[in-house]
């Protein structure tokens, strides 16, 4: 079986409302999307989303994404997709790092991979652990009334557990913020708290010891290094997402203690091949894990979901779909959507949905050359 071509699409997708996150520096109105398909001359047809979450959240861009695809694709082309441990290989080989860019391209190997062998990717994956995974809301940045007021929207969607974006340069505000929640948190509910890197390590250590927060803090500062020193001076759970690039960056965390768990994101690792890696060495390590994506339309949602179905639930809290935040649906009413708190997996093989063609449109680039 060999690939004999790659298409790519490039999608604008506005967001239902503006976002804004690590205390308002990064605001987001829509973001920038890139599709691809990998086609077999078996009648395989595998499809992968590469979404960065803008320009300003990682060190990883649309444009970028789409240039380092034409780069890639090409050295797919004649290659069997089934081989795809070989085929990362073959496409670090032809561009290091840029794991971003990777990314759709390796999700679309596995979806192939799934369809040859009449699976769901969460049976490849590791097998299902249980029925469905528990969601997690996406609070951005604002003022304690607001945040508590989307806290309550997300409750009435069945969500249980929040991911409140806070963050910035005035301490006593983002007290304000944790206490407002933590005053209004029902007993059954979980607040993480995300910082987005906003925080010095003295900023963070200030507002962490000085309030009663029942759950994790995520992401307080810029690097590793100074999260490892916010970890030795706080008492709270911490979680690692934006610092977190490779799996040797998640050997060092564990190896210096900086945390008890980690986002594990397949667009921003290089793919469901990098983030199956990053969560069974999460694992073995005991780390709890939420496994969702980066952004995107329900195609990386879905792809996030089965690696999260397939990871035991002693060590995944729960998952943020990204969907529900835009305007357009490329696949409505398929793939992981949240219902009630409870997002289920497609049991078709693979990842068990496509994006309607109708609403890609024009690809921006077809490859069927080797390169
Ligand atoms: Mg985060």
């Amino acid at each position: 079986m060999n690939i004999t071509r790659i298409t790519m699409w490039h999608k604008t997708l506005p967001l239902t409302h503006a976002y804004a996150l690590s205390g308002g520096r990064l605001q987001f109105e829509s973001l920038d999307s890139t599709f691809v398909r990998i086609d077999t001359d078996h009648g395989h047809t595998g499809w992968g989303e590469g979404c960065p979450w803008g320009n300003t959240y990682l060190p990883a861009f649309g444009a970028g994404l789409r240039v380092a695809l034409g780069l890639l694709a090409p050295t797919l082309i004649g290659c069997d997709p089934r081989a795809i441990d070989a085929l990362n290989r073959r496409m670090d080989a032809t561009l290091p790092g840029h794991p971003y860019a990777k990314a759709p391209l390796d999700m679309a190997l596995w979806d192939i991979l799934g369809q040859c062998a009449e699976l769901p990717l969460y049976a490849l994956l590791g097998g299902s652990e249980g029925n469905w995974v528990a969601a997690n809301s996406s609070i951005p940045t604002g003022d304690p009334e607001q945040m508590v007021a989307l806290i309550e929207t997300a409750r009435s969607q069945g969500y249980r557990t929040h991911s409140a974006k806070i963050g910035g340069t005035k301490p006593d505000l983002d007290r304000a913020r944790i206490e407002a929640i933590e005053s209004t948190r029902q007993a059954d509910e979980r607040v993480t708290y995300d910082v987005n890197r906003a925080w010095t390590p003295g900023l963070a250590i200030e507002v962490m010891n000085g309030v009663q927060a029942s759950g994790w803090f995520e992401q307080p500062c810029e690097t590793l290094a100074e999260c490892v020193q916010v970890r030795r001076q706080t008492r709270q759970p911490l979680m690692l997402d934006e610092c977190m690039h490779t799996l040797s960056d998640h050997l060092s965390a564990w190896r210096l203690g900086a945390c008890e768990g980690v986002k594990v994101k397949p667009n921003r690792l290089g793919g469901l091949t990098r983030a199956r890696q990053v969560r069974d060495f999460g694992v073995s390590v005991g780390w709890r894990m939420h496994l969702e994506d980066v952004g995107g339309t329900v195609i990386a949602d879905t792809a996030a979901l089965h690696l999260a179905l397939s990871t035991p639930e002693h060590n995944r809290l729960a998952s943020w779909l990204c969907q529900p935040h835009l305007v357009d649906d490329p696949a409505p009413g398929r793939g992981a959507r949240n219902v009630d708190g409870r997002i289920s997996l497609p049991d078709g093989p693979g990842l068990g949905l496509a994006p309607d063609l109708d609403w890609l449109g024009t690809p921006e680039a077809v490859f069927d050359r080797k390169g």
